[in-house]
């Protein structure tokens, strides 16, 4: 049998998209959001959405301004306690922060690297605080950031 899909406004700026029977949306062709599941819900729980991460209400405020969507440094490490690992792209490089569970280490340890080094933090201050790009904080450079996302 056929999925069946019926047409629902996009959460974000109201244009239809497509609901499918058994879960997902499409992409908005006005705004190129993307609705997983439940962002209300996600949001309340996580500060996020999915898969786009930014969460709804950011995302909106981002929407009215005209600014493309982009999850901010807190989102992000809120997305990395969600779904334990995350990628951006800083100057034509792919970084990846993934949570490390281990019984040694409880209840995990925050994990930053590239293919040029790693670097470990065991609490989430220490990472939003310390961990870089050679030497530049990413909180600092977040601006330069581009697309970080759910791996
Ligand atoms: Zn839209």
């Amino acid at each position: 049998m056929k999925e069946k899909t019926e047409l629902v406004p996009c959460e974000i700026c109201g244009y239809p998209v497509v609901h499918y029977e058994y879960g997902g949306y499409s992409y908005c062709e006005k705004c190129g959001w993307r609705r997983g599941g439940d962002n209300i819900e996600l949001e309340q729980q996580w500060g996020i959405s999915y898969p786009m991460l930014v969460s709804l209400s950011h995302a909106r405020e981002q929407y009215k301004k005209g600014l493309p969507f982009k999850a901010d440094f807190d989102e992000f490490i809120k997305g990395l306690l969600f779904y334990s690992e995350m990628l951006f792209d800083y100057q034509g490089e792919t970084y990846e922060a993934y949570l490390y569970r281990n019984k040694n280490v409880e209840p995990y340890k925050f994990v930053f690297c590239c293919t040029e080094f790693q670097q470990e933090y065991f609490s989430e201050k220490d990472f939003r605080e310390k961990a870089n790009i050679l030497g530049k904080c990413l909180k600092d450079i977040w601006n330069e950031v581009q697309d970080p996302r759910y791996m």
